[in-house]
């Protein structure tokens, strides 16, 4: 069956968004708060820095330690906001213990709020008015769906995982595309009784290997989202190995990840061109 690689995807989102860059007056910038220093973060960060400037897209790296304050993080946020030389930023997960995440969050401009993760743009999502910034890593899941052709309208997906973050917006995506979705959870009595039954399963539990090839049909589409480090590994939710030899799937890593960066880049460019 296909590997559902989201390398190729993402390097079509990414031509784009250049295109769309090199046609404007000015480059847009995208910064990014990174408090404390978790080597996963490091990671993603220094990915989405690279990827942005291969693009045109103009970056500043906002550091904090790891004993930074709540207060010290969204003062970095509202100083974000009024800046007029940033388009839109992200505040990187996770941060330091004893911090709500949510609240701080909150504090973004929904103008500038690229990874989509305020009520605003999560509101807009769910009531269809006005242009939201659709949350990157769901958003990236969609695109990956269609590029390789899984056919959403009608079809069943089943999304393991109802994280704010990802399972739920997912979710809403692929029922706004008229899939007619289930999700499930950790209290969900009968996981593989919903996954069998699937034409498209999302998978994003950070359980590594909880969706084995018993567990889906033949043909199904599986996209992975789980990452989870196992010995200094990333590891997905989903027995790739085995799972491939019956049904298409996404790898991890070189799966979603590589389309969560480009669809933040893509929300960027499209901030920036709203504001110019
Ligand atoms: P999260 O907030 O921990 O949510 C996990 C969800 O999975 C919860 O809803 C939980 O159910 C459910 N779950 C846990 N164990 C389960 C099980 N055995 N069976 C069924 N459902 C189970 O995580 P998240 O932020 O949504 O992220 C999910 C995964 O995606 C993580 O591995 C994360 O690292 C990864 N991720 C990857 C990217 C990327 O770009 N590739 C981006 C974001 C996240 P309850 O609600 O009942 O607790």
């Amino acid at each position: 069956m296909k590997t559902l690689s989201g390398r190729e995807p993402a390097e079509r989102i990414l031509e784009d968004a250049g295109q769309r860059v090199a046609k404007m007056a000015r480059k847009p910038r995208l910064a990014i708060v990174l408090a404390g220093n978790d080597p996963a973060s490091e990671t993603y960060v220094k990915r989405k820095l690279e990827r942005a400037a291969e693009v045109g897209v103009e970056t500043t790296l906002e550091r904090l330690d790891e004993n930074a304050s709540e207060t010290e993080i969204l003062k970095v946020v509202k100083r974000l906001n009024k800046d007029k030389g940033i388009d839109g930023f992200i505040v990187q997960a996770p941060l330091p213990k004893n911090m709500d995440y949510t609240r701080i969050v909150e504090a973004i401009d929904p103008e500038k709020d690229v990874d989509g993760w305020t009520s605003a743009n999560l509101g807009r999502m769910l009531n269809g008015l006005g242009k939201p910034f659709l949350p990157a890593t769901p958003l990236g899941v969609i695109r990956m769906l269609e590029h390789y052709g899984a056919g959403i309208a009608g079809n069943h997906a089943v999304v393991v995982g109802r994280s704010n973050v990802v399972g739920k917006p997912v979710a809403m995506l692929l029922l706004g595309k008229d899939a007619t979705v289930t999700i499930c959870h950790s209290k969900t009595r009968d996981l593989a009784e919903h996954t069998k039954k699937a034409d498209i399963i999302v998978a994003a539990a950070g359980v590594p290997g909880l969706v084995k090839a018993d567990m889906v049909k033949e043909g199904a589409y599986i996209i992975d989202v789980g990452t989870t480090s196992v010995g200094g590994k990333i590891k997905g939710d989903v027995d790739f190995e085995n799972v491939i030899k019956k049904a298409h799937c996404s790898p991890v890593p070189g799966g979603v990840g590589p389309m969560t960066v480009a669809m933040l880049i893509s929300n960027v460019v499209e901030a920036a061109s709203r504001r110019q």
